[in-house]
């Protein structure tokens, strides 16, 4: 269970980022807090305090966006200099990722809650500069040229879908001579591509869904997650390969129409989601259930109707639904219920419409739910979700690979045993892992700055900050961070399991 405190530490270190001019890192810390708060405040059901939790989130949610602001402004400078995209034209969408320095916490910058609000120009001329525009790009050729011009080119038009499958292949990362001296061609493919038309629908719910959901780059692959072998091996199954031989799954073995995971908060529920849809090259629909009844209160059920429309236009494509389980949720007002009853049957109604359309090879569309409280989900949304697959904790190898990755990015001293870690983090998720590997991180620097003021911090030398991490700043990290799922909690996610899994 998350704590009040440990939200608090968070914030804190988000601050101490942001003091010293670490941005990107406190902008991953404001995002981590402010998902931390959400989780949180899902168990407070008393108004009062309730109420209480809401100003703080949506104080917090100012600071970051005044820290993301801040960052994205000096990521335009950084851009620039690279000479990669004239100055005015460059845009930043919500998943679009900046570069940053550590690795390990680019993972965590997701919060589909979270959402940045739409610049006025960003809005009026979206037509023109969606994030739709790159929908085809390769997840492998953003990887290595995250800053693409290309991703921000402007286009609109339509094309044929033997075009854009030929675009597709064309599309590969390189550097070389001979390919840069060809980028004015593929630009010019670029804008022809396939765009997606609303018919006769809100054509502005539809402009907010592309900017806001439609995720090209989820850019998370299967070796980026740790553990979870067996859950990869499901999730092929079940996912990619309909995806990748449509001919062969047809008939009886049609792809279920839908996939859940159950599991523990943290445990990588949605990296898989995200790893599926880099793995297979889908259109990646990103979409948490409390957006979908929250967000656009009123148009929620469009919402949903679009959203489909939307996946089979750009078919093969996943969509990841987070936190299922509130659709079915009864807490919260009476209009916060009947929106989600509402969304609920529409997203019925969408799911069994795509199992004739799956039969079309190619134009797979895959459902992907996620839920932390699965005995929440009625029984009609369960029938759809056909599979359902345990995300148990990581196992004592697979906490070990989790460090490894967390920490590829820090100096560490040679003296730490992260086998020895590992086995201390007993059952802890992947995300409280991360937690702990961020805090250790922090521990040497928050040492050098403790009392100074801010323009003392501002003048003491990087290499003072970056110093390697300690066997000691784990044991502090460790002390100061509890593991997030009880084992009561485990007992009952075993018990639906047993009831209702079919992995
Ligand atoms: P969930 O959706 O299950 O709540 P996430 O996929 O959002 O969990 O994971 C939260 C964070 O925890 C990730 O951003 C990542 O930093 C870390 N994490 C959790 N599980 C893993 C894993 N198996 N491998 C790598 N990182 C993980």
């Amino acid at each position: 269970m998350m704590t009040a405190l440990e939200i608090s530490q968070n914030l804190t270190l988000a601050r101490e980022n942001t003091m010293i001019g670490n941005y990107q890192n406190a902008e991953v810390l404001y995002i981590g807090t402010l998902e931390m708060l959400n989780r949180f405040m899902k168990t407070i059901s008393e108004p009062s305090r309730r109420n209480h939790w809401e100003e703080a989130q949506k104080k917090i949610s100012l600071e970051y966006e005044k820290v993301k602001q801040l960052s994205q402004t000096l990521q335009f400078f950084r851009v620039k200099t690279k000479g990669d995209i004239p100055i005015g034209t460059r845009r930043f969408y919500r998943d679009e990722q900046p570069v940053r320095d550590t690795g390990d916490l680019n993972l965590n910058d997701d919060d589909p809650d979270v959402w940045a609000p739409p610049t006025p120009v960003e809005h009026n001329n979206f037509r023109g500069n969606g994030p739709n525009k790159s929908r085809i790009s390769n997840v492998k050729k953003v990887d290595t040229k995250r800053k693409d011009s290309r991703v921000v080119s402007s286009t609109t038009g339509r094309r044929s879908d033997a075009k854009l499958k030929s675009t597709k292949k064309e599309e590969r990362p390189s550097s070389s001579k001979s390919d840069r001296d060809q980028e004015p061609v593929e630009k010019k493919e670029e804008t022809e591509e396939k765009k997606f038309e609303c018919h006769g629908m809100d054509r502005e719910l539809a402009d907010t869904l592309e900017r806001d959901i439609v995720q090209k780059n989820p850019n998370i692959k299967w070796d980026d997650i740790a553990d979870l072998h067996e859950a990869k091996r499901l999730l092929e199954e079940a996912v990619v390969l309909p995806m990748l031989m449509p001919e062969f799954f047809t008939g009886i073995r049609r792809p279920w129409k839908g996939v859940l995971m159950v599991g523990p908060p943290g445990t990588g529920k949605t990296m898989l989601a995200k790893a599926v849809a880099t793995e297979c090259s889908t259109t990646f629909f990103n979409v948490s259930s409390s957006t979908l009844t929250s967000k656009y209160r009123g148009e929620s059920e469009k919402m949903v109707r679009l959203l489909f429309e939307m996946a089979r236009f750009y078919a093969p494509s996943t969509i990841f639904i987070d936190e299922i389980d509130s659709l079915c949720s009864r807490r919260g007002s009476e209009s916060e219920h009947e929106a989600s009853r509402r969304v609920k049957s529409e997203l019925l109604v969408q799911m069994d419409g795509i199992t004739a359309n799956n039969e079309e090879p190619g134009k797979v569309v895959m459902v992907l739910a996620a839920t932390n409280f699965p005995w929440d989900i009625d029984e009609a949304l369960r029938r759809r979700l056909e599979k359902r697959i345990y995300i148990p904790l990581p196992s004592l190898e697979g906490r070990e690979a989790l460090l490894r990755i967390n920490l590829r990015e820090v100096k560490l001293d040679p003296e730490v045993n992260l086998a020895d870690i590992a086995e201390k983090l007993d059952g802890f998720s992947g995300a409280d892992i991360t937690n702990v590997c961020r805090d250790a991180s922090m521990m040497s620097m928050r040492r050098k700055i403790f009392g100074l003021r801010p323009d003392q911090i501002k003048q003491l030398p990087k290499e003072e900050l970056d110093l390697p991490v300690t066997t000691r700043d784990f044991q502090e990290a460790l002390m100061k961070n509890n593991k997030s799922v009880s084992s009561e909690d485990l007992v009952k996610y075993e018990k639906w399991m047993n009831e209702f899994g079919s992995s």
